[in-house]
């Protein structure tokens, strides 16, 4: 299928566009490299169309000169500390940006569309592991964000008949296993390549945001998701819906949590180096622990996570963050 990829420039829509394209799909990249990286796209080698949800005329311009059949959307910021001190950014980004996207799905009749949804939807868990009908209570604007286009999608598809899969996501990690990919943020703020940075010397040390949480060690606790897994995930999400499956919103996570002290140790572990903390006051927006319920993953989408573990994940962190840890500029 021709697949438009919107954010494909980013973290985990770059290995969504490999991924989709090693199973012999035709993605189409679509990024206004605000974000997004110039050399991802180059070392991808599919097509790109330069644009920006808040300009409609590119979206247009970028479903019909392709012939797109479905859009995968990962356009967004994603910061939970930004967006409680700048809600706007988020709500002009994630959610108008959004509207405008599928009013551009709309009129030019494409009926699939997988988006990037989050665990932060959930707010804070009232059982240890989420499962997929747990009230949806946001406790930061960026997760508010996610929310309000998951409902859009179920009005689109109620009213219009475009199909959609909400991957609500756990924490995204890791790099491409070869080094081609990896996670480039600026300013980075999560969690695994902090420690990786704070391991290598290029910052002094790791705040960990919060030590009196309600969980074994006082720190938060995380669900861990390889990028490669993630991928995979929109994969199958794609064939779910172009074979006529039903719209859903379906977590994608491995089931395991680690907390935040737990990344520290392995972080050190699989670096050789340390990794200095500071211990400091909670994060605003942050819950105590997001762990999935991928139940229906496996059973609806036939989907499992390869990297289980949290070890492995740090590693293929680690190798991108041993050859540069930054794409070059284009
Ligand atoms: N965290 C931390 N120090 C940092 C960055 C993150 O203690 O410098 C904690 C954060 O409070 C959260 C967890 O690590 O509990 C994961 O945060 P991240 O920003 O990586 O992802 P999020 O869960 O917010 O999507």
């Amino acid at each position: 299928m021709k697949v438009l990829v919107v954010g494909g420039a980013g973290y985990i829509g770059s290995h969504t566009v490999r991924a989709l394209r090693d199973v012999g799909h035709d993605p189409i990249i679509f990024d206004n490299l605000v974000t997004g990286h110039a050399a991802a796209v180059q070392r991808l080698g599919v097509p790109f169309v330069e644009g920006d949800l808040n300009h409609p005329v590119d979206i247009y311009r970028a479903l019909n000169e392709h012939r797109v059949e479905a859009v995968m959307h990962f356009a967004a910021f994603c910061y939970v500390g930004e967006s409680v001190r700048n809600p706007s950014k988020y709500y002009q980004n994630n959610v108008v940006g959004t509207i405008q996207l599928l009013e551009a799905m709309r009129s030019c009749a494409v009926k699939l569309c997988v988006f990037s949804s989050t665990c932060a939807t959930y707010g804070v868990p009232t059982a240890p592991m989420l499962n997929e009908s747990h009230p949806q209570r946001p406790i930061n604007p960026y997760g508010w964000t996610k929310l309000m286009v998951e409902q859009m999608l179920v009005d689109y598809d109620h009213a219009y008949g475009m199909k959609y899969a909400a991957l609500r996501y756990f924490n995204a990690s890791g790099s491409s296993a070869d080094g081609l990919l990896g996670e480039d943020h600026t300013p980075e703020t999560h969690l695994i390549p902090l420690c990786l940075l704070v391991a290598k010397g290029v910052r002094d040390n790791l705040s960990i945001f919060g030590t009196d949480y309600d969980t074994f060690d006082g720190t938060c606790i995380r669900d861990f998701i390889h990028v490669e897994d993630l991928a995979e995930a929109h994969v199958r999400a794609l064939d779910h819906l172009s074979g006529k499956g039903e719209s859903l919103a379906i977590n994608i996570g491995t089931g395991t949590g680690h907390s935040v002290r737990e990344v520290v140790r392995c972080t050190e572990e699989v670096t050789g180096l340390p990794v200095h903390v500071v211990e400091s006051p909670r994060r605003d927006g942050d819950a105590p622990v997001l762990v999935a319920d991928a139940t229906m993953a496996r059973d609806v989408l036939n989907w499992r996570p390869k990297y289980t573990e949290l070890k492995p994940i740090v590693e293929t962190a680690w190798k991108w963050f041993q050859q540069c840890g930054h794409y070059p500029k284009a």
